[in-house]
């Protein structure tokens, strides 16, 4: 047969082995893990298993081994035992044959007895029974004689039982003619035996028998060879299974197994069984040690395994974690901007992160393992890199980081800054240096950059001229102030809390509410932080004797502390005219009083005149009734009381008319519309009584009391009502048109809040649409003789008292039926006179 091509073979092995290679690699690694953990586990599982089989098999095969041997030795002594026995059985058929032809006489039979029972030991005892059950001759060995006193038949038996069995025994050889073999009995104290009774017969007739009684023992004795006795027990057992001998009384101390093979006892019969048993082993001792100590050993081995198996599953839990850990610290360092560099203590490199890679645009195998000089040291900078880097090894690099310029592979150049650490192993030695690298080109383009709008910045500071100042609120220390402000009040913070409003008690309080909280900006609305110049204040400085308008800002400074910024603009200027045009406006009021009370004079003139005439006639009737003596002391007292009334009324009227024109600073005081609306009705009455123009007023009950000037306001209401009778004069109404209203009610607005409302509605043309643009400019009128300040000047007394103005057509489907002007005054305007607040300092 021709061998295996030895290539081929180790081909297919390999090919095998890269088979489950694969399948190891594709498994994910926790099945390889408890593949791996359970493999050996398994192989000792299954040498267990084999183990205890081949024990088995063993065992099975010994023990049929055993059965075997017992068998043959079983067969073997039954086979010798069965030939001596027949042998034995022919002897005596010959001597019984030499006795029925008296060829034998009684002595010849005991000497041949003698002889025959000295050969056959097995032969316990010889004896002639004659027909009639008596011994005739016997022989019994001298040895045994008292053991057997009682040799043959018929003589009494000590065991009836064994008379018996050897009377059956001769009746069945007398019967049968054939030799018979008697049931085993215990003959004497413990000698078992069996007789054998063979037939003499004298020509057809019995006349008794020869029989040899046997010791059961004596034939086990010399018919067992001494191998078999040692190798197996052999006995011989009765019907009942009793053993009647047996050789393992000769093996002391050997107790046989339960292996054993009987066979029938021929030619003996009765159910008499020789059985032949193994003894036991050692082989069973031993077998069974191995077989506890093999599977002891594999508990054990399985014990280990699943220990190490636990164990292995903690390494790998911690190796887990490690490389959890250690991937964790890659994507860390990966994402990192900054370059690493680590080198040994020799300044070889050992590492280098993708960041240095990245910066320096070489690979990381053309850095690792590079001595000095490094590919990105720039040529011209050999030196002093290499100054450097011994600096760095010394370990004398300055904790702020060195600066260094560092060439990239294209050849172009950065600036950067290094950072030098020690790198200690696990064993707490130093083993090298990791150096950490920041671009810093950027960073410094940066810095130059916001040094010049720094530098831009300041310089369009300091040119202004309004000082600009921040104090540090709560240091209350002054962080900036512009040339403006040095120049007008030095370095002193002081000025800065002037201008601001706040006192240095304010400034202490917000010092300690600072310490207090934790909040920068605590207790502080969040407008007045963030709005600049949302409250604009007003300030004179004494000192300089200049206005500034001073707005505030609060800000976060550049290191987070809460400061207030201060623009403060001279507004010396502005405010001088402002004052002469408010001096101005005052006068220009009076003068429109006047104008107003020059274009009533008439009707001024006209409505003195009653009084003044009542006043001449009460005292010209007074005169004539003196002269013609007919007064009476009572119609005197009459008459001059009304004389004295009329010169009151006369009086009330240029009474009212100075206080009117009078020119008097504007002056605020609670004053009730309806004192108001009285004072002007009256006033207007005159005029309007002259022109024939009726007027209506209707004023809200429970109005509540304004804070105006009362003269300024009827001023308003006075111009309104005159420009009202003129639009009707002008246009020569009906007297069902010549009507005017005159309404003061409650109003709340969005804008205003609580506010009274004034209103004059007239009947008259209206007001065409190129004059209503123009209504409140000054000088601007319709009139042939109108001066047209009149509604300017209106509208200046109302918004200084916070209150707006309005005009309006009134319609009749299309047709304008008349217009409406409307005040509106708020309620609450009771604190300011002006929309600025002013203070001296
Ligand atoms: P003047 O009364 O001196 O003309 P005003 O400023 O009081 O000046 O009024 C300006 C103009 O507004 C008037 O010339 C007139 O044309 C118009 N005007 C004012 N009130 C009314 C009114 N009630 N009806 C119609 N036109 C009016």
């Amino acid at each position: 047969m021709p061998s295996p091509d030895p290539d081929r073979s180790a081909a297919r092995f390999q090919r095998r082995g890269r088979l489950i290679g694969t399948w190891w690699r594709r498994l994910p690694p926790a099945r390889q893990d408890r593949v791996a953990a359970l493999t050996p586990l398994l192989s000792v599982l299954l040498f267990l298993a084999a183990m205890v089989a081949a024990f088995w098999y063993l065992r099975t095969e010994e023990i049929e081994r055993e059965l075997e041997s017992v068998k043959r030795d079983a067969e073997l002594v039954q086979q010798q035992v069965r030939l001596r026995l027949i042998d034995n059985q022919e002897q005596l058929v010959r001597m019984a044959r030499e006795v029925s032809t008296r060829a034998m006489a009684r002595n010849d039979f005991i000497r041949q007895s003698e002889s025959m029972v000295q050969t056959r030991p097995e032969i316990v005892g010889l004896a002639w029974i004659s027909a009639s059950r008596r011994v005739v001759a016997r022989h019994v060995p001298w040895e045994l004689a008292s053991a057997l006193p009682n040799l043959g038949l018929p003589e009494p038996l000590v065991d009836a039982g064994a008379g018996a069995v050897t009377a059956t025994a001769f009746e069945d050889a007398r019967d049968l003619r054939l030799p018979v073999y008697s049931r085993p009995f215990r003959h004497g104290e413990q000698m078992v035996v069996f007789q054998v009774h063979v037939p003499i017969t004298d020509q057809g007739a019995f006349v008794g028998t020869l029989m040899a009684e046997y010791s059961v023992e004596a034939l086990l004795r010399h018919f067992v060879p001494s191998e078999v006795s040692s190798r197996h027990v052999i006995s011989l057992l009765d019907v009942d299974d009793q053993t009647l001998a047996s050789t393992m009384t000769s093996q002391p101390g050997r107790s046989a197994t339960k292996l054993s093979y009987s066979v029938g006892f021929a030619p003996l019969g009765h159910g008499v069984t020789l059985r032949g048993e193994g003894y036991r082993t050692s082989f069973g001792l031993i077998g069974s040690t191995l077989f506890w100590m093999v599977l002891t050993l594999s508990v054990l081995t399985m014990w280990t395994l699943l220990g190490t198996w636990r164990h292995m599953r903690r390494r790998l839990q911690v190796q887990g974690a490690l490389v959890q850990e250690t991937n964790f610290r890659r994507a860390m360092e990966n994402s990192m901007l900054t370059g690493m560099r680590a080198m040994d203590s020799e300044g070889r490199i050992t590492y280098v992160n993708p960041a240095f890679c990245a910066m320096t645009g070489f690979s990381e195998a053309e850095l690792i393992g590079r001595l000095p000089p490094y590919p990105h040291w720039p040529p011209e900078r050999l030196e002093e890199s290499a100054r450097l880097l011994q600096q760095e090894l010394a370990g004398r690099s300055p904790a702020g980081g060195i600066e260094v310029r560092v060439l990239r592979k294209d050849g172009t150049r950065f600036d950067a800054r290094l950072y030098v650490s020690p790198l200690i192993d696990s064993r707490g030695q130093q083993t090298g240096w990791m150096t950490s690298m920041t671009n810093i080109t950027e960073a410094k383009r940066i810095r130059d950059q916001l040094t010049a709008s720094h530098e831009r910045f300041t310089t369009v500071l300091e040119g202004l001229d309004a000082s600009v100042s921040v104090l540090s609120v709560p240091t209350s220390e002054l962080l900036f102030t512009n040339r403006s402000y040095r120049l007008w009040f030095g370095a002193d913070a002081h000025w800065h809390a002037q201008l601001a409003g706040m006192h240095t008690p304010q400034l202490a309080r917000m010092d300690n509410d600072e310490a207090d909280s934790v909040d920068a900006l605590s207790g502080l609305p969040a407008s007045e932080l963030t709005d600049l110049g949302a409250d604009p204040r007003e300030v004179y400085v004494d000192s300089l004797q200049k206005w500034f308008d001073v707005r505030a800002r609060y800000l976060q400074w550049t290191d987070g502390r809460l400061a207030q910024m201060l623009i403060a603009t001279d507004i010396t200027a502005r405010r001088r005219m402002e004052g002469l045009a408010a001096e101005q406006a005052a006068r220009a009021q009076v003068t429109s009083r006047l104008v107003t009370m020059g274009e009533m004079a008439s009707s001024v003139a006209h409505e003195l005149n009653q009084p003044l005439a009542a006043i001449t006639n009460y005292c010209s009737g007074m005169l004539s009734r003196l002269q013609a003596d007919t007064l009476k002391p009572e119609d005197l007292k009459s008459a001059l009381e009304k004389t004295a009334r009329q010169a009151q009324r006369a009086g009330q009227i240029i009474h009212r008319i100075r206080a009117f024109v009078k020119r008097s600073e504007p002056q605020r005081q609670a004053s009730s519309a309806a004192e108001i609306v009285e004072d002007t009705l009256e006033l207007a009455g005159i005029e309007l009584k002259r022109r024939n123009v009726a007027i209506h007023s209707y004023v809200a009950q429970r109005l509540p009391a304004l804070h105006v000037d009362p003269i300024l306001i009827e001023q308003v209401l006075l111009n309104l009502i005159k420009n009202a009778a003129d639009a009707i004069d002008n246009a020569q109404l009906p007297n069902s048109r010549r009507t005017i209203e005159l309404r003061v009610v409650p109003r709340h607005t969005p804008d205003l809040g609580g506010a009274i409302e004034f209103s004059v509605t007239d009947a008259g043309p209206g007001l065409k649409d190129d004059v209503i643009d123009r209504l409140y400019e000054a000088f601007f009128s319709t009139k042939t003789d109108g001066l047209g300040i009149g509604l300017s000047l209106c509208r200046s007394i109302v918004e200084s008292h916070q209150g707006r103005i309005k005009a309006e057509n009134i319609y009749n489907g299309e047709v304008v039926k008349g217009c409406k002007f409307t005040v509106l005054l708020p309620m609450n305007s009771t604190s300011e006179i002006t929309h600025k607040s002013t203070e001296h300092t």
